[in-house]
Formats: structure tokens, C-alpha cells, sequence
């Protein structure tokens, strides 16, 4: 996708830090930092969400996730990793390329966990949205 700025990142038109890369997937330091070392992860061909994306490119996303993981844990010896997405803008996604955050966590570091990202309890009982499912 031409205006697709992680495209542009992937064909080297826009410099990039890069944490870790395979033939499927760059992982590169986030240039706005929620902590030290956060990283994200992309895979190589564009699709906006997971929804868009082939299940084999999905597959090694994952692997990409988890190597990328374990090189910031040599480099940085962080106590923990908070690992996720954002799905669609309302869920505060601002770069329409699939790409997973890496945020490296220390103990006393203040933050939260995805619990932490919002509390709006439905008004629906858990018991009926199960309905939906079978
Ligand atoms: P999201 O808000 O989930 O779409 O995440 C997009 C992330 O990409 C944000 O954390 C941005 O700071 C980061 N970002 C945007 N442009 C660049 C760039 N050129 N290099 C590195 N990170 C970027
Ligand atoms: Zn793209």
C-alpha cells in the first residue's frame, strides 16, 4: 500500500531501528516509547488487521513476536512484557499495518496491565452474550 508509512519503512524509503528481522517480519524501536526498548513488529506484506492477513503470514508474526521477545530480554533484561495489538482505530490503532507492540516492563515501573485499558462493564449479563456464541 503506497501511503502505508510501515510499507514505506519495509521498502526502506523511511529509516527504521531495527530490534529484529526475518524473511517474514521487521521488528524496529517505536519512536515514541512507551518504555525502554518498546518495539514493534510487522509483518512483511501490508493488511490492516489480522482479519486481512493470511493465516500462514499470521503464523510467522508470531514466531517473529517471540524472537523479537527473548532479543530485547538479552539486551535489556526487562522483568516482564506487556505483547498486543490495536484492532481498528477505536481501540487506538493509528497505523493501518498489522503490528504488534513489544513493551518491555520493570518492576516499579507504574504501569498497568490489559485490565488497566478500560472498565465499562457491560450492560448485558455475561450468561446472555454467551448466547451469541453458540
Ligand atoms: P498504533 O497506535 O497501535 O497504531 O501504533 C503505532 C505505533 O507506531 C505508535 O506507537 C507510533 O509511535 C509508532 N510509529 C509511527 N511511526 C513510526 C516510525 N516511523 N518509526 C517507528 N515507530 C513509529
Ligand atoms: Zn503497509
Amino acid at each position: 500500500m503506497d501511503a502505508c508509512i510501515f510499507c514505506k519503512i519495509l521498502k526502506k524509503e523511511i529509516p527504521n531501528y531495527t530490534v529484529y528481522e526475518d524473511e517474514h517480519v521487521l521488528a524496529f524501536l517505536d519512536i515514541f516509547p512507551m518504555t525502554k526498548g518498546h518495539t514493534v513488529v510487522i509483518p512483511k506484506v501490508h493488511g490492516e488487521t489480522i482479519c486481512d492477513l493470511e493465516d500462514h503470514v499470521l503464523e510467522k508474526l508470531m514466531v517473529g513476536v517471540k524472537n523479537t521477545t527473548k532479543k530485547i530480554q538479552d539486551a535489556l533484561n526487562p522483568d516482564g512484557f506487556n505483547i498486543g495489538w490495536n484492532h481498528h482505530e477505536v481501540a487506538g490503532q493509528s497505523v493501518p499495518h498489522v503490528h504488534v507492540h513489544i513493551i518491555p516492563r520493570f518492576n516499579g515501573d507504574g504501569g498497568k496491565g490489559l485490565h488497566g485499558i478500560i472498565k465499562k462493564d457491560s450492560d448485558t449479563p455475561v450468561e446472555e452474550l454467551a448466547k451469541k456464541f453458540i
